[in-house]
């Protein structure tokens, strides 16, 4: 619902509700009349109550409405002659819907005259109930043809004579002109002379709503519309940060289930499976690790099992692969922690010694050829040891513990050879020892699990 809500939408159907409503009340027209036939009582009034001569009498002909006059100033300062209409029951009082009041209506005398015409509305803080001249007094001066005519007054073209603002100390709303409870219609002559005034109609023109009514609730319409709007696009915008917040701790989750992936990878892939020791790639990353440090000085010790394949041949791979695990345990439980052990590849080790002179190499490779013959193993390697120099690197290094090892196994195996500079490529024989038979079976495995080092 919210998500289908469209701003656009929501001003195309204010404007067209705005408009229909606008052009629906210029249309449709409201209309009451006074006369002929809402008329509850017409009275006529002169100035004889005070002491003038003027007379005046109203009659109703074939739906006229006759006002006889004559006004004859004798004694008077203030001479008048009135005719009075109250308006019926089903007449509205409230006519501030008026647009216009249209009076059809002539007079006898040659060339027309000048009549004031007057709407009296009770004003509840001024008019007393019963006395008429308490009734506030809207004012508009009528023109009065002397053939039957329609004359249009607006409510614009009244106003409030200011004897009668005085008279009852009107201010404010209530002096101005209001049309809000209609009592009484009155036509009063006050020049001089006699004559007669014909009416044929009163009719009060307007539209269905008032204009302020009308652009009250226009404006009630539009507030209305821009809350609405407000509050959707509120919480349309509320709802887009919350599904933000989701998806990016999702993403947040995935980042760091690729990072933890990505270190297990990385960790996989610098190890051997079988032995859980680091592989060549494993191995080049530490070396060069611990290398870029000033001043390492190290030995390398490269080993291989004797006669290994006559294992896998004998007592079968699955035998051959514990051996190879034993013999990589067993070395590593001798090593320090700036050591580094690897399978190279197949039944060959290497071994990088931190800060260990050649001596030092060559005993240790007799310590580990030691324990591996003394385990339940009983199994003989071979070794080469090379000690590293301040000019040379990796290769060079390897190249001439390999030399050394293949010496061992030239020379009968179960040796450990160390290479030796100044004897030039060949390694002389430290440790020798022969090579024993196998004697395990494979019922006299080792217990315990055979598990990858992590
Ligand atoms: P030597 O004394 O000359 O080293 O003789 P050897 O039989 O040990 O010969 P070599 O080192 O060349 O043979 C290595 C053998 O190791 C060959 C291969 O079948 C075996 N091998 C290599 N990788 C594995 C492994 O992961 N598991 C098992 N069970 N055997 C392996
Ligand atoms: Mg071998």
């Amino acid at each position: 619902m919210i998500s289908k809500f469209k701003t656009e939408i929501l001003i195309a159907t204010l404007l067209l509700v705005t408009l229909a409503v606008i052009l629906a009340n210029k249309v449709v027209v409201r209309s009451c009349s006074l006369l002929p036939q809402n008329a509850a009582k017409v009275m006529s009034g002169d100035d004889r109550a005070w002491g003038g001569t003027s007379v005046s009498s109203a009659e109703i002909d074939d739906d006229l409405f006759r006002f006889t006059y004559d006004v004859n100033g004798k004694s008077l300062e203030k001479i008048y002659s009135l005719i009075s209409i109250s308006p019926g029951e089903d007449f509205p009082r409230d006519l501030s819907w008026v647009d216009r009041f249209e009076i059809t209506c002539k007079t006898t005398r040659q060339g027309g005259e000048q009549v004031f015409f007057y709407i009296k509305d009770f004003e509840p803080t001024i008019s007393i109930e019963g006395d008429y001249a308490s009734l506030k007094y809207n004012e508009t001066l009528l023109s009065l043809s002397d053939k039957m005519e329609t004359v249009t007054v607006r409510p614009k073209d009244f106003l409030v004579p200011t004897w009668w603002q005085q008279s009852y100390n009107a201010k404010g709303k209530a002096a101005e002109v209001a049309f809000k409870n209609v009592t009484l219609f009155e036509f009063n002559v006050n020049t001089g002379g006699e004559g007669v005034i014909e009416i044929a109609s009163i009719q009060c023109v307007g539209n269905w709503v008032d204009s302020a009514t009308l652009n009250q609730s226009l404006l009630w319409l539009w507030m209305g519309g821009t809350l609405i709007g407000l509050v959707v696009r509120t919480l349309r915008l509320k709802k887009r940060l919350q599904d933000k917040t989701v998806s990016a701790s999702q993403l947040q989750a995935h980042n760091n289930l690729l990072i933890t992936e990505s270190a297990t990878y990385h960790e996989l892939a610098r190890r051997d499976p079988l032995t859980g020791l680091f592989n060549r790639y494993g191995l080049e990353a530490e070396f060069a690790d611990l290398s870029s440090k000033s001043s390492f000085e190290y030995s390398m010790l490269l080993f291989d099992l004797d006669k290994f394949k006559e294992i896998n041949d004998n007592l079968g791979h699955c035998y051959g692969d514990r051996v190879l695990f034993d013999v990589a345990t067993i070395v590593r439980s001798k090593l320090g922690d700036k050591d580094i052990i690897a399978r190279w590849g197949g039944d060959e080790f290497l071994v990088i010694l931190s800060n260990r002179s050649a001596k030092q190499a060559s005993d240790f490779a007799e310590e580990i050829r030691q324990s591996i013959l003394a385990s339940d193993l009983i199994y003989s390697c071979s070794f080469g040891v090379c000690k590293s120099e301040a000019d040379s690197n990796f290769e060079s290094i390897f190249s001439k513990a390999d030399a050394a090892l293949y010496d061992s196994k030239n020379s009968g195996r179960n040796k450990i050879s160390s290479y030796r500079k100044e004897s030039g490529r060949r390694a002389a024989d430290r440790h020798t020892a022969a090579v024993p038979e196998i004697t395990l079976l494979p019922n006299d495995l080792p217990t315990g699990e055979f598990t990858i080092y992590e």
